[in-house]
């Protein structure tokens, strides 16, 4: 199974992708319904930030995503929105891009 991971630009500040890492390699957590399967970690990125949206630079990464076959793409919690409890809406936006070129949006890793 190919895997892509994408996570919040302002979780950069602070995060290594280490507990993502961790949870993919140990096939813990969400990653635990590949227990069966083998595992290929084929993209792992973050947005362009709120003002930025999708611009071409995050399409473009969006089309790698896609390009380099992943079949899944799981996003951090770091994605949701801490004072609402709601996804990011370009998350929202990017995962819907994906998932009509054929990736399957998981929400969460770790
Ligand atoms: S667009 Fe969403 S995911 Fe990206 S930095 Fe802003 S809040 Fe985080």
């Amino acid at each position: 199974m190919k895997i892509a991971m994408l996570n919040c630009l302002k979780a950069n500040e602070i995060c290594a992708a280490a507990a993502c890492l961790k949870a993919f390699n140990n096939k813990a957590k969400h990653f635990e319904i590949y227990k069966d399967q083998d595992l290929e970690l084929v993209a792992l990125g973050r947005c362009n930030g709120c003002e930025a949206g999708i611009d071409d630079g995050f399409r473009e990464k969006l089309d790698r995503i896609i390009s380099e076959g992943a079949e899944v793409c799981h996003v951090g919690i770091c994605t949701v929105k801490k004072e609402t409890g709601e996804e990011c809406p370009v998350i929202t936006e990017a995962l819907e891009y994906l998932e009509a070129r054929g990736v399957k949006p998981v929400r969460g890793t770790h």
